[in-house]
């Protein structure tokens, strides 16, 4: 992308023109949540001006758009992911409750106590705590794969952690500390070897690059709305037919219902038999907006443009005495970990956003990833396709300006 794309891409997006303490907002927290383009904002707003009313009940007209309109992001998302089905695709709050749906409905279905659940060293909470708690009720076994000094999974362990016991993998596609990209296609290749499904966390994964569901054949696929410059609130889960069908619903109320009696209920069909009570239609047409945006942009535009910051972020933070990146894996995306000297990160991250500059300090909600460095948390920057060199150039400058002020103060 050249300059007056890149211009023209920020113009899209209001908030970063905000100034922060009279300055330039400098937003290096893409990670943790994206900023929202126009046309998604519009979108909402077009929807609730124009088109609200409770999907799939109304005979009337505006309950019948709403309902086309969802049915419509719901293909989008098929296509974003290309998914075979659009009925594999269920709209959720979020990653994490999309993980949690698969963490219950698939332990209720599936697993027994003496059973095991393989998961990775670098998992985010969300892809951690819902296995740990299916352990817990089940009686089973958590077992880790382990990850190298520079933040990659080592695969030359991976087949040896799956056993007969083995129910299900699950796994992150990008850390969201590290950044590494993980081998997600062969990880399922190893596992459906031995007949084990595997969930994919892709938090991290879509907004930086094209996710084909299909191609790397991942039985679950994740991923949060507002990480992809949709809103909060709304998230996927896509599942294989196959699984969602055998699968008990994972929450009951309107809508995941075919006949209800007060002897028995019969489930509909999928994917509402996954989305119980009113979704968030206005949501999930505002993530399909978001997701036709960053498609027009074209993924693999954003790939390459999100690369070069990256490198070039890489290069001028070596210029830093005593910086110590965390997360050096060969395959990165656009998410730096590092630390320097022993200055406490939540010093620098204070006082860089005294100077407009976002990045967020701490454990970024993988605690155990930052336990196996053995340090206290990070500070991360973390790259959308809408920042700039020049921000990279003015947070090194403000770096520098700021380093030397701790490190004396010791
Ligand atoms: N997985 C990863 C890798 C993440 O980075 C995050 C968010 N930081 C999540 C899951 C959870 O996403 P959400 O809070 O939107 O459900």
């Amino acid at each position: 992308m050249n300059e007056n794309q890149i211009r023209k891409i920020r113009e899209d997006f209001p908030i970063l023109s905000e100034k922060i303490y009279n300055r330039n907002l400098i937003y290096l927290d893409n990670a943790a949540t994206t900023q929202k383009p126009r046309c998604v904002v519009e979108k909402m707003e077009y929807a609730y001006y124009h088109l609200n009313a409770n999907i799939h009940r109304g005979v009337h007209y505006l309950s019948q758009k709403a309902t086309e309109a969802y049915e419509e992001a719901r293909s989008t998302v098929a296509q974003f992911l290309n998914a075979d089905k659009r009925e594999e695709i269920i709209f959720t709050r979020g990653a994490t409750e999309s993980i949690n749906l698969v963490a219950f409905s698939f332990g209720e279905a599936f697993c027994k106590p003496g059973d095991e659940i393989v998961v990775s060293a670098m998992e985010h909470h969300s892809n951690l705590v819902p296995w740990q708690m299916l352990c817990e009720r089940k009686g089973m076994k958590l077992r880790i794969i382990p990850m190298n000094e520079k933040g990659e999974l080592q695969l030359d362990v991976f087949p040896h952690l799956l056993n007969e016991h083995t129910k299900i993998v699950a796994v992150t596609h990008v850390s969201n500390v590290l950044g590494t990209i993980n081998p997600v296609k062969e990880i399922i290749k190893i596992a459906h070897q031995k007949n084990i499904p595997v969930l994919v966390d892709g938090a991290q994964a879509v907004p930086h690059f094209a996710v084909d569901v299909t191609d790397m054949d991942a039985d679950f696929y994740a991923f949060s709305g507002h990480k992809i410059y949709g809103p909060t609130g709304i998230g996927v889960l896509y599942g294989k037919e196959k699984w969602l069908n055998t699968l008990p619903p994972y929450q009951g109320g309107g809508e995941m219902i075919s006949t209800v009696t007060f002897e028995k209920t019969t489930y509909s069909e999928i994917p509402f038999k996954f989305e119980a009570g009113t979704p968030d239609y206005i949501g999930s047409m505002a993530l399909a907006e978001a997701l036709l945006y960053v498609q027009k942009i074209g993924l693999d535009v954003i790939a390459n443009y999100e690369n070069e910051l990256l490198n070039y972020a890489i290069k001028r933070l070596k210029e830093i005495e005593g910086i110590r990146f965390i997360g050096t894996a060969e395959r990165k995306c656009s998410v730096i970990s590092f630390l320097i000297n022993d200055i406490h990160p939540y010093d620098i991250g204070m006082m860089l956003d005294k100077l407009g500059i976002a990045v967020r300090t701490g454990h970024h909600c993988a605690q155990p990833v930052i336990d196996a460095f053995g340090i206290p948390g990070t500070i991360r920057i973390s790259f959308a396709f809408y920042n700039t060199k020049e921000e990279i150039d003015e947070f090194i400058a403000a770096l520098k300006r700021i380093v030397p002020m701790l490190v004396s103060k010791k």
